[in-house]
């Protein structure tokens, strides 16, 4: 009987800790969602330029909404939200350090090809495989793709297969 009761626990345990990962999943990729809006924004705001950085790609909705500069303290805040994974995270980002303490790794591919983008190249993914209890990472593509790289097998095949770009993978 208690046998049974520690088992019928561990399922209930290990369904909430699954629905849990796959809700913050979710929560990930409308993150990157927004955050391929912004890069957008950029794009049509710079004659088809891209973000330089993550930063750039953090504050350029609300500097475009706003018209105004906004506060070292407010768009630090902006930066911290848009660029955590975990929903209800409030770690604040120091400002100078925000693209290193980012969840996301961004990539501005601009020296390879100009303003004339490839489809399906990574643009933006997690960082770190802890965001996703090791168990793999959000993808955002340069044609506004969001998919789950289960064990970051997509990534990998294609830092496989271009060498020459020197992908930085999740660590
Ligand atoms: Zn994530």
């Amino acid at each position: 009987m208690i046998a049974i009761a520690a088992a019928a626990l561990i399922a209930v345990v290990s369904v909430i800790f699954l629905l849990k990962q796959v809700t913050e999943a979710a929560h990930c990729r409308r993150k990157l969602l927004s955050l391929y809006s912004n890069i957008h924004i950029h794009t049509t705001r710079h004659a088809g330029h891209h973000a330089a950085d993550i930063i750039a790609v953090a504050t350029c909705r609300n500097s475009a909404l706003l018209g105004v500069e906004m506060t070292h303290a407010r768009s630090n805040y902006w930066i911290s939200v848009l660029l955590t994974c975990k929903p209800g995270a409030k770690r604040s980002l120091t400002t100078t350090n925000a693209a290193l303490e980012s969840d996301y790794i961004y990539i501005n591919w601009e020296q390879f090809f100009g303003t004339n983008y490839p489809p399906n190249y990574p643009l933006m993914y997690d960082r770190h495989m802890r965001n996703h209890w090791g168990m793999g990472v959000n993808v955002l593509t340069t044609d506004g793709r969001r998919f789950w790289d289960y064990r970051v097998r997509w990534l990998r095949d294609f830092a496989q297969k271009h060498p020459e770009y020197e992908l930085l993978l999740p660590d």
